[in-house]
């Protein structure tokens, strides 16, 4: 993915270009193996029902989904963003927020419902890379789990428990989890190394805050208050949503 030389981010940019490129690579190797012993992985181009889930990422993440989306992208991006952050602030518990988010707040903008297509697929954070279904599609579709009824319930849960590809408690893919956390490690650390910061939040959030030059600014100096009196001006700011944390 072409990543500007100009963009003041650019080292961090580039290392997460990098982070992304490697993370394929060893989901693919990993893939590869475990299909070889009889290992099954649902996922395929078009299927998008996990594409409403709520995403957390980096800011580094969102600056490289933000740089490669046209301003049409860009605008449904911040829509998506206030109804996240109105979800957030009305959701009287973690649970009702998630389920909220799935159902009301609803599907990426991102996302081409008719093909199936992700309109940043090269730029797409971890989230969207390591999340994989050892089941069918049809548990990650919302409603699914949620209304098995207890026999049925019994049955996925036990199907869950002996599939070595999960970690037991649900039908993702956790090895492959485990590979993306290599992607967060290499955002902490440019983070860090760059701005003296991090920034985790939401991804649409902080897709839409990253455009802002103000916010920039104080993360680029480093400067947590200024960072987050910017983003509560922007009317971009929940506690839940976006954390700045000063490195020790
Ligand atoms: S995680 Fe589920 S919904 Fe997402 S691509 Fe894989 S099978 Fe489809
Ligand atoms: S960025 Fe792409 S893969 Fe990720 S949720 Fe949006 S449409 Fe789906």
């Amino acid at each position: 993915m072409p990543v500007s030389p100009t963009h003041p981010d650019q080292e961090i940019l580039t290392a997460m270009s990098r982070a992304y490129s490697s993370f394929n690579r060893n989901a693919s190797v990993w893939i590869e193996g475990f299909t070889r012993q009889g290992g099954e992985i649902h996922c395929q181009s078009g299927c998008f029902h996990c594409c409403n889930f709520p995403i957390r990422v980096s800011l580094a993440e969102a600056l490289l989904t933000a740089s490669q989306l046209n301003l049409e992208q860009l605008e449904s991006v911040k829509f998506h963003a206030q109804k996240v952050l109105e979800n957030a602030r009305t959701a009287s518990s973690w649970d009702e927020y998630f389920s909220r988010h799935r159902q009301e707040v609803g599907f990426c903008p991102l996302l081409d419902r008719t093909t199936g297509a992700c309109g940043a697929y090269e730029a797409r954070p971890g989230r969207c890379r390591d999340t994989f279904s050892a089941f069918s599609a049809e548990y990650c579709k919302v409603g699914t789990l949620e209304h098995l009824n207890r026999k049925d319930r019994v049955s996925y849960q036990r199907a869950v428990k002996v599939n070595p590809a999960t970690d037991g408690l649900s039908h993702y893919v956790a090895p492959l989890e485990d590979l993306g956390v290599s992607i967060w490690e290499v955002a902490s650390r440019q983070m860090r190394q760059s701005w003296d910061l991090e920034v985790w939040g939401d991804f649409w959030v902080l897709t839409t805050l990253c455009q802002d030059e103000a916010f920039m600014a104080a993360i680029r100096a480093g400067q947590v208050k200024s960072a987050s009196r910017r983003a509560t001006n922007l009317g971009l700011w929940h506690v839940e949503i976006v954390q700045i944390e000063a490195s020790r």
